[in-house]
């Protein structure tokens, strides 16, 4: 009976799940870890080459934690990668994880990226290449190239806004780099995860007509017009900087950001929310 009772109470109550936050956890460069409820998306993080010290790499501790599912990665479902190269993505280290992910634990990424991902001891399986055809498209952010891609995961029988929701598309990095920005809606909260994307390069028009609650942006963004114009086009969007050179200081970032909101430090944490959308139509 108190069984019965409990079940009617979920079916008509409000959905209480909706005011649980989604929270974002900083790993180390451009790597970040997302919370929701019972689920987390992990991007371009494990990583394995600073580039000479140049950019931060998780600490050991917390690369052990990723391969032991140890908190706070016991729930992650997704690894999402933006690119191949080694300050967002370590092969080995995630073909160790596999097998640890929990049930339709999926890695996410370019065929250059699962390829070495492969090699390294990785299992088909546990991946899902993006697109596409890099002859015709070359990653550059072509509308007609978009990969979306609707990896969805849904928390069961609570409707669609209780799910996640993945899509992928290309923005330009560099020439021969296949270059993926993701964007994550889980919690109601839709985080764009912009990589490395070249701004001046980039066809940003591939993300056109779709709303960002929280964009995470490479920092030289805000040194380059297209950059700034990408971020002022999103007014309602909280826009936070990453991927800032290890060795830089609080006052020498702040300085350089002119005070916009950034992560560097390694454990540092975001409560998320969805931001109000003044224009329901776009
Ligand atoms: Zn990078």
């Amino acid at each position: 009976m108190r069984k019965l009772a409990l079940y009617l109470a979920l079916m008509l109550a409000p959905p209480a799940f909706a005011d649980e936050p989604v929270e974002l956890t900083f790993i180390a460069n451009e790597g970040v870890l997302l919370e929701w409820r019972t689920h987390a998306v992990l991007i371009d993080s494990p990583a394995s080459n600073s580039y000479d010290g140049t950019y931060s790499l998780p600490s050991t501790e917390i690369v052990e934690a990723m391969v032991e599912q140890a908190p706070p990665f016991q729930r992650v479902s997704f690894i999402l990668s933006t690119h191949i190269h080694g300050d967002h993505f370590d092969a080995a280290t995630l073909s160790r994880m596999c097998n640890k992910l929990s049930s339709n634990g999926t890695l996410l990424g370019s065929n250059a990226a699962i390829d070495a991902y492969i090699v390294a001891g990785g299992h088909e399986r546990c991946v899902i290449r993006p697109s596409g055809n890099e002859d015709e498209c070359g990653f550059t952010g072509e509308p007609h190239c978009r990969a979306e891609y609707g990896a969805t995961l849904r928390v069961s029988g609570l409707g669609p806004e209780f799910g996640i929701d993945i899509d992928a598309r290309p923005l330009f990095h560099r020439e021969e780099i296949e270059h993926w920005t993701y964007r994550v809606e889980m919690g109601g909260v839709s985080v764009l995860h912009l990589g490395d994307t070249q701004p001046q390069m980039a066809d940003f028009s591939i993300w056109d007509g779709v709303d960002f609650d929280v964009i995470l942006y490479p920092y030289w963004f805000l040194q380059m017009a297209e950059g700034v114009a990408f971020l002022e086009a999103h007014p309602e969007a909280r826009t936070i900087a990453f991927h800032i050179p290890a060795a830089a200081t609080d006052a020498e970032i702040m300085e350089a950001l002119d005070g916009a909101e950034y992560l560097h430090t390694e454990g540092e944490t975001r409560i998320l929310s969805a931001a109000p959308h003044t224009n329901a139509s776009e």
